[in-house]
């Protein structure tokens, strides 16, 4: 169900309208209290999702932020550090959350072009046990991150690499489903190497809320303590959960279609001369802007009811209410405001 008055929303995967069937599973699942255990739909969710991505056991939440933070405070405790990304979502665009909530010290490592982390950084920044420094427990890596998709040999020697060392692996997997459709490999196969991975069922898959942790069963079982403190724990989740079931169900191989509209959009806006515009690996691209075209182009956009976070460097994102010819439209519209454009 798109939008109800026609705008075209390309400022994130996050604002997909649930589905007409997807809003009939929410009305038909069996529900009890979660906090007790009891809620049929997150159970059945919480199992398939571990079954679909190779884990033991899997946790449901409100949130991505809710499932990372759950995981870095299950791997590390206070005192302890994690290696992660610069640019990283648990890092830049979660409040701080593991140092505030977890006690935990963030060690931030530069993310490369591709948005891996050097193997080599990886090994200088794991501290020697010295009461000097933190201890060193875990990585954490994104995928996709920043719409781009990690290689499978980088995540193979990364993994290989932090376990070697002593340390846990976390996947921020918010968007794994589009680096597997991507990659053309199974979900087992994209989070291989991952002791735990946090997906978001409310991006591209297109629910309207909550995140799983997937993991081995004790770490679960831990994990839903601090789920609980961090006021995470629901009672009647099912009716959410069976949106999430019902996104993974059908909405996983569809992911394609998104990455197939990024590409078409970028391939067209890339005709207009004033636009630098990136290629798309899945549904996320960059592109800049003059900073004199950002004011008239967001106001230009507006009248045609198209939404976009406009600034010199901006963020496009296609989804599930984003047609082909949404696509089209969408580079007609910006076209039309570059034709009559002066620097
Ligand atoms: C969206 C997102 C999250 C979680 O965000 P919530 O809005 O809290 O669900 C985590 N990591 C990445 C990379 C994300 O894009």
């Amino acid at each position: 169900m798109s939008d109800k008055n026609n705008w075209i929303d390309l400022r994130s995967d996050t604002v997909t309208q649930p589905s007409e069937a997807m809003l009939a599973a929410m009305a038909q699942a069996e529900v009890g209290d979660d906090v007790y255990g009891d809620d049929p739909a997150v159970n059945r969710l919480q199992e398939y999702a571990a079954d679909l991505f190779g884990f033991e056991a899997g946790m449901f939440a409100p949130s991505g932020t809710q499932t990372n933070l759950i995981a870095l405070m299950t791997h590390c405790g206070r005192g302890d550090e994690y290696l992660v990304g610069q640019e990283a979502h648990t890092y830049k665009y979660e409040g701080g959350g593991a140092a505030v909530l977890g006690s935990i010290q963030p060690q931030p490592i530069a993310n490369q072009p591709d948005g891996s982390i050097l193997l080599s950084d990886i090994e200088a920044y794991i501290k020697p046990d010295d009461i000097h420094f933190a201890r060193t427990r875990l990585l954490a890596l994104e995928n996709t991150i920043g719409g781009r998709v990690l290689p499978r040999d980088y995540v193979a020697a990364a993994t290989r690499l932090a376990h070697d060392k002593g340390l846990g692996t976390h996947l921020d997997g918010a968007r794994i489903c589009n680096a597997a459709v991507e990659q053309a490999i199974s979900l087992r196969a994209v989070v291989a190497g991952f002791d735990t991975v946090s997906v978001c069922l409310s991006k591209g898959l297109g629910a309207p809320v909550g995140s799983v942790l997937l993991g081995p069963k004790a770490f679960i079982e831990q994990g839903k303590r601090w789920r609980k403190m961090l006021g995470g724990g629901m009672r009647q989740a099912g009716v959410i959960a069976a949106a999430g079931q019902f996104a993974l169900e059908h909405n996983v191989q569809r992911l394609a279609e998104d990455h197939d509209n990024a590409a078409a959009l970028a391939r067209g806006l890339s005709e207009i001369e004033a636009l630098k515009v990136g290629s798309p690996q899945t549904n996320i691209f960059w592109m800049d802007v003059p900073a004199s075209a950002c004011d008239p182009l967001r106001q230009a956009l507006a009248r045609e009811r198209v939404r976009a976070t406009v600034g010199p460097r901006m963020r496009l994102v296609t989804h599930l209410d984003v047609s082909s010819a949404d696509v089209a439209r969408t580079i007609d519209v910006f076209k039309a405001f570059f034709a009559g454009w002066q620097a």
